[in-house]
């Protein structure tokens, strides 16, 4: 080496001695912690609990809808699991959820060249009265061009909202395209429509619509809303883009029952010297009624409830408890979470880490987080841990779930092991959710992800202390 270069030698060996005590400042899992984290990913990809978990879930419960005797009888199957898997703690929390029943629905284009669609009733819909209602019909690209029509455009008409879903592995199209399920309706029953039928938020081909719940605005009156699939909604495009005039009947029996008694479940693994710190994992357990809710969220629950399982296999105990929680009724307005926020309100703080696993059966593809900046150091350490696993990192943004929503706004930090989303709209909420969505492997995957993960942040010598920011809108 020529003299020269000295200075530059000098300069970046200094630099990294600044580094490596930087570092040096950050704690760093023990050597037993990082060797159990290896033999929880081995044992991950030979496991087939996660897998059984959702067959027996999808097989011998099936469809679980809010308030129905499904639901109950998932409450009753998440016990008797949680205790065959030896966890500690078991117990049910009683929620209270909203009952609605579909019932049947029908959409027929009358003119200008009739044919029925197969559809589903959005989640919540009010239904039509058994003579149905025939309008003329308006077709609109979403919210925005719907208010960009003059006064009177929709009034007594049946509004068809034509926006359709972008395919991505990390859900953003979702976000994008949910409004129109959401907000669609009351918008155009505040400009006189009489009932709505959407383009399904979907990726499929397929002609298996997707449901979903819409919320009602309390300052319009309630009107019919029904979802038909991309073909269907791509054939009456074509129907409006001739130019004649479009008469539709919709028909719908969905009706509000009285609310009902169901049940968050949960189970623990007890902690050892910091037991009163939790590391919560979160799924839920209702599903939509068209299909079997095999990955939303029945693998989510066995990716949850394997994870956990692998853990309570280990010859040491983990230092935080690490709590399983099976919510209540995620679909149809997160009753459950929000009735475990207000039972914990004053131990909110003792939550200290949170995962969250409601977005399919995997695999997963990235490691995402929202924590606070002190402890992002561990998080490079626990994705270093996965790296046989070959994720991205993702940033320090996750946006979690809906269920983790409430304890993570109060600045409780997240880990995001993020369940690859490229297909799952494509049966998302439809009859064609069912096990054979399944991917085993990709499943075993996840179980790994999750495992490694959740130990390591039961493990963490340091604090996992609040996050600060608020947390930004989920998904
Ligand atoms: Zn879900």
């Amino acid at each position: 080496m020529r003299k020269q270069n000295y200075p530059i030698l000098v300069a970046l060996l200094l630099s990294s001695l600044v580094a490596a005590s930087a570092a040096d400042k950050a704690p760093t899992f023990s050597r037993a912690d990082l060797a159990a984290a290896t033999t929880l990913r081995e044992r991950a990809f030979n496991d087939a609990t996660a897998y059984q978990l959702v067959e027996s879930l999808t097989t011998e419960v099936g469809p679980r809808p809010a308030g129905s005797p499904a639901d109950r009888a998932a409450v009753a199957w998440g016990m008797r699991e949680m205790q065959r898997l030896g966890f500690a703690n078991v117990r049910t929390m009683d929620v209270t959820v909203p009952h609605w029943e579909r019932g049947d629905a029908e959409f027929t284009v009358l003119t200008p060249w009739p044919q029925s669609m197969p559809t589903l009733a959005l989640g919540g819909s009010v239904g039509t009265g058994s003579e149905g209602i025939e309008a003329e019909g308006v077709m609109v690209k979403d919210l925005d061009s719907l208010n960009a029509l003059p006064a009177g455009a929709v009034k007594d008409r049946i509004v068809f909202f034509t926006n359709r879903m972008e395919r991505t592995r990390d859900g953003s199209g979702y976000g994008r395209a949910v409004t129109v399920r959401a907000s669609g309706p009351s918008a155009a029953a505040a400009l006189g429509a009489l009932g709505v039928v959407i383009r399904s938020i979907s990726t499929s081909s397929s002609r298996f619509p997707h449901t979903g719940t819409t919320r009602y605005a309390a300052t319009a009156p309630r009107i019919p809303a029904l979802a038909i699939a991309n073909p269907d909604a791509d054939a009456l495009e074509r129907q409006f883009q001739s130019g004649k005039p479009v008469r539709l009947r919709i028909k719908s029996s969905s009706r509000d029952l009285p609310p009902m008694p169901s049940a968050n479940v949960i189970g623990e693994i007890s902690g050892t010297d910091r037991a009163s710190e939790i590391v919560i994992l979160g799924a839920h357990l209702d599903s939509w009624d068209p299909g079997v809710g095999a990955l939303d969220d029945g693998a989510g629950v066995a990716i949850i409830m394997g994870a956990a399982r692998l853990i309570n296999g280990l010859d040491a105990k983990p230092r935080r408890t690490i709590r399983v929680v099976l919510f209540a009724n995620e679909e149809f307005g997160t009753s459950g979470s929000q009735t475990y926020l207000a039972a914990n309100a004053a131990e909110a703080d003792r939550h200290v880490l949170g995962f969250e696993a409601d977005f399919g059966a995997g695999p997963v593809w990235r490691l995402a987080s929202r924590v606070n900046p002190g402890q992002l150091s561990a998080v490079e350490q626990i994705y270093r841990a996965l790296a046989p696993l070959q994720l991205l990192r993702g940033n320090n943004a996750a946006n979690g779930g809906a269920d983790l929503d409430g304890l993570a706004k109060l600045g409780m930090p997240m880990l995001s092991p993020d369940l690859d989303g490229t297909n799952y709209f494509d049966v998302h909420h439809t009859a064609n959710d069912t096990l054979l969505q399944v991917d085993a492997a990709a499943l075993r995957q996840s179980v790994a992800a999750y495992a490694v993960s959740a130990w390591l942040g039961a493990q963490y010598p340091g604090t996992w202390e609040r996050v600060a920011e608020p947390k930004p809108q989920r998904r």
